[in-house]
């Protein structure tokens, strides 16, 4: 769980999301692209066999298979590598390089295609080249600048060579098909951006989610966890230590004479002790063990794997550390603990904090500032 204090770093960590977010999809939109391209190279091969010579299409699908496979070992070390390392840094270049290779394999190949001066075989080509186009929108639609160099790549090579011959009817298809690329390309700006809207919406609502969750589950003044997060944690290591026949202790604690510091120092005073007690807790226990704020001046502390001698031997411990708390002017600051340890008498983690707050209630009565077991 991330919480920022400043708005800019909230924002870096969205944008970094973002950009390892659109990595993400690229590599899962890029299988097919790959394949695709491979394929349609081999059906236009097939289409031109007997039009053109064959060394330039051997040439051409040796280097591309060459270039397919060196993106396919890209793709499956990406995906064999543990995810966090799956970052833009990491693969935004590599797969630059081994695109850029392929789109240009293909370009050069599909413009000494043109070269053989075959009519059909140039509409094949374009027919061809325009499609490549085609699915590099869909296949690398996240990253636009991707899209428009392989378009470049692929496409403006042979429709240039097209534009400069002298037959009208080749200048036609070069002319339609670099309109068609200049309307692919705007079209791609729109569909980046609002991909990039997409990304970013979904983790500033996953930041909100968190956001409203921790609040939801935490005590504001203390920082611990609050009544409601406390219970249904305390009911899951209750049933988890139930079941697995681990001993568990509870702590119930209560702030001794709160009312009267509250009356001579006054509440926002009343606070700070709250919240140093709530830090005290936090420093006394381990990380699995589950302390929160119940309400007012009373908190609770759940101990795993814990029996009742440890257990009170960590309330006593913790009586001691806030009996010598100083706050500000706050003077003699004390609180009394129960202790109590599941047995087969409770069914459930209510009677077992039941019966620490009977404990509890017997410190308060035998003079406050100590610690009862039940
Ligand atoms: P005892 O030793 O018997 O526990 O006496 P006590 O005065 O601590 O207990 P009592 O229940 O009479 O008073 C608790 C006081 O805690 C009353 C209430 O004003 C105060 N209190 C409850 N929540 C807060 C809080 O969030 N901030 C502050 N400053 N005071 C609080
Ligand atoms: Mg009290
Ligand atoms: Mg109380």
């Amino acid at each position: 769980m991330y919480l920022f204090e400043h708005q800019h770093e909230r924002d870096a960590l969205i944008r970094a999301q973002v950009r390892t977010d659109r990595l993400h999809l690229l590599f899962r939109q890029t299988f097919f692209s790959v394949l695709g391209s491979f394929l349609a190279a081999l059906m236009l091969s097939w289409l031109c066999w007997n039009r053109v010579g064959h060394e330039v299409i051997l040439v051409w699908l040796g280097l591309l298979c060459a270039s397919t496979s060196l993106r396919i070992v890209l793709l499956v070390t990406y995906f064999r590598s543990p995810v966090e390392t799956r970052t833009p840094q990491r693969w935004e270049r590599r797969y630059w390089l081994t695109l850029a290779l392929s789109a240009a394999i293909w370009g050069g190949g599909a413009l000494a295609l043109m070269h053989l001066n075959d009519l059909v075989t140039q509409s094949l080509v374009l027919l061809f080249t325009v499609g490549m186009s085609v699915s590099a929108v869909s296949c690398y639609s996240a990253y636009r600048s991707m899209t428009i160099v392989s378009i470049s790549l692929v496409l403006l090579p042979c429709s240039f060579w097209l534009l400069f011959q002298p037959a009208p009817t080749q200048i036609g298809m070069a002319a339609a098909t670099l309109v068609f690329v200049s309307f692919v390309i705007s079209a791609t700006r729109k569909l980046s951006e609002a991909m990039e809207t997409a990304f970013r919406l979904t983790r500033e609502m996953e930041y909100a989610h968190s956001i409203a969750n921790h609040a939801a589950q935490t005590d504001e003044l203390t920082g611990l966890k609050n009544r409601r997060a406390f219970f249904r944690q305390a009911e899951q290591t209750y049933e988890h230590c139930k079941r697995n026949r681990v001993p568990l202790s509870v702590l119930m604690l209560d702030i001794d004479h709160f009312k009267r510091i509250n009356d001579s120092y006054g509440h926002q005073a009343g606070d700070k002790v709250l919240r140093q007690i709530g830090g005290v807790i936090c420093e006394s226990i381990r990380d699995v063990d589950l302390c929160g704020r119940l309400g007012g001046e009373e908190f609770a502390i759940l101990l795993t794997d814990t029996s009742i001698d440890d257990a009170e031997a960590t309330a006593e411990q913790l009586r001691q550390a806030i009996a010598k708390l100083a706050c500000e002017h706050v003077e003699g600051i004390t609180a009394s603990i129960g202790v109590a340890s599941m047995n087969g008498a409770d069914r459930d983690v209510n009677m077992l904090l039941n019966d620490a707050d009977k404990a509890l209630f017997r410190a308060k009565a035998q003079g406050r500032n100590q610690t009862a077991v039940a």
